[in-house]
């Protein structure tokens, strides 16, 4: 298991910067606990650095056609398939998901550059017919200006890639606020930009205080976008500030997927699949499937299937072959999963699988399984963001529905189904952003990604992320 060397630097105006007398932060392997490097923290200045920088490229980069901007995007796409291997390693060191999901990860965020680099071509505006055959009326559709994009720890070369590729494509600059618990990954994907040739100022790096960040861009008359991907709690705050200075943002936050299994499935298929998502990155997935409702009459198979696949799952470094299971991210995480176990145990709720740390060294805590989780359970309500997998029966349809709907987040949901009818009962009924109907794989650079309630809103992926950097402009001629 050989380790990959992080190389821990911002890069604002062109330029990699080191520590050079900057605060620092301790990236730390959730597996061992042991430090990979220490990370520079942006000042005030560098922001202000990265923000002057971005406002002297823009007028450059929205004038190059897109086809350029496409071609610098993939070539860029390129230089990450080529170092797919190292960049996935670094990813699996400092986040802690397994190597093979790290490079699907890493493959991932090249497939979105390359789609965007492709869409960036087609932000088509349209011709609409004036009230008089001597006004010609056009709707363009131009870049918005300078983006901030703040990406959350969890998915750490998807999210930048998302929100680098839309700016670019849409000829927007961005400042990308990447996280300071699993940077180097961030650092990898820039640099692919950095060398594909992209000018400067285009795409810059900045890590640090997050909320000072935050405050110090959105706060900035540069800025004219922000996009963030992370809890509710700080979107909430983040589109304050955003609101403020009357600023769009696209919000991706916390979920709380509802997966419904009826009895015309097969439960062994089912399971298998349910375990393998649940128990991806350790759970710490917004999309995660966490409140399993399975119909009365296959429940107890259900159930005891689902206990058999968490104990079968294998934990271990991310570094290792085998391994199925990660640590969690941070130690915030391992103490949240612990206390949301705790308080499932006071619910009545019936564990089946895990429901512990393993001792030792490392964030790992046990694929867990519960059945019977009463309503008032705090992990029916908050997002248990963690390998803890929730089960409940039910009996009819609409009841199900209902129960599916009764939170306040909607970003993903799940049906297992055969029938037909149900199908497009489910997509018409269920309050969500993205549903999976016999599937978990929701997320490709042409679809939408995004959630309703307070999940957030706007989205990223499709021609709507590509939308989401543009702004609207009517062009009124007359021939008279
Ligand atoms: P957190 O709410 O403290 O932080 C979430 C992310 O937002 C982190 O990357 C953090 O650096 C960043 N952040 C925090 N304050 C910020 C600010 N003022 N400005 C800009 N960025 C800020 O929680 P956490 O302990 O890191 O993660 C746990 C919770 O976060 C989970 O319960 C989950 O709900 C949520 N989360 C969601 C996603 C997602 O993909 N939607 C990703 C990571 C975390």
């Amino acid at each position: 298991m050989s380790s990959e060397s992080p190389d821990l630097k911002l890069f604002i105006d062109g330029e990699w910067l080191g520590v050079q007398g900057r605060a620092t932060h301790s990236v730390i392997d959730p597996a061992t606990g042991r430090s990979l490097g220490e990370l520079p923290l942006a000042s005030a200045q560098d922001l202000d650095r990265a923000l002057e920088s971005a406002a002297a490229a823009w007028p450059g980069w929205r004038a190059t056609p897109a086809v350029e901007r496409g071609r610098l995007m993939r070539r860029a796409a390129g230089l990450i398939r080529e170092r797919r291997e190292r960049i996935a390693r670094l990813l699996t060191q400092e986040e802690g998901k397994p190597l093979a999901e790290a490079l699907v990860e890493v493959d991932g965020a090249a497939g979105h550059i390359e789609w965007m680099a492709e869409e960036g071509r087609r932000a088509y505006g349209r011709v609409v017919p004036g009230a008089s055959s001597q006004l010609r009326q056009t709707i363009l559709k131009q870049p918005i200006g300078v983006a901030a994009g703040f990406a959350p720890w969890n998915f750490p070369a998807t999210t930048p890639a998302r929100k680098l590729s839309a700016s670019l494509a849409a000829g927007c600059c961005c400042i990308l606020k990447a996280p300071e618990e699993a940077p180097a990954t961030a650092v990898e994907i820039v640099r692919a930009f950095a060398e594909a040739g992209v000018p400067r100022g285009v795409v810059q790096l900045v890590f640090g205080d997050p909320p000072a960040v935050s405050r110090h861009l959105i706060g900035s008359p540069v800025v004219r976008k922000v996009s963030f991907t992370g809890s509710t709690a700080v979107g909430r705050q983040l589109a304050t500030l955003a609101a403020q200075e009357v600023k769009p943002i696209t919000m991706e936050l916390g979920g709380h997927a509802p997966v419904l299994v009826f009895d015309d499935v097969d439960p062994g298929q089912v399971v298998a699949l349910c375990a393998a998502a649940k128990y991806r990155n350790a759970g710490q997935v917004c999309v995660s499937p966490t409140r399993f409702f399975v119909h009365e009459r296959i429940y107890d198979d259900f159930a005891a299937r689902f206990a058999a696949a968490a104990n079968a799952v294998q934990l271990g470094h991310g570094l290792e072959n085998g391994t199925a299971m990660g640590p969690l991210a941070n130690t915030r995480r391992l103490a949240a999963v612990a206390d949301t176990v705790a308080d499932l145990q006071r619910s009545g709720a019936r564990l089946l699988a895990g429901g512990e740390r393993l001792e030792g060294i490392g964030n790992f805590f046990r694929p867990t399984v519960f059945r019977d989780v009463p309503p008032e359970a705090r992990a029916m309500r908050e997002e248990p963001f963690g390998p803890i997998a929730l089960l409940i029966p039910f009996r009819d349809e609409d009841e199900v529905i209902a129960r599916a709907n009764a939170l306040p987040y909607g970003l993903a949901a799940y049906a297992f189904t055969r029938d037909a009818g149900r199908h497009i009962r489910l997509s018409e009924a269920l309050e969500t952003g993205m549903l999976g109907i016999n599937t978990f794989t929701i997320n490709g650079p042409e679809t939408t990604w995004g959630g309703v309630k307070e999940s957030g809103y706007g989205s990223e992926g499709a021609s709507e992320g590509l939308e989401a950097y543009q702004v609207t402009k009517l062009v009124v001629q007359s021939s008279a």
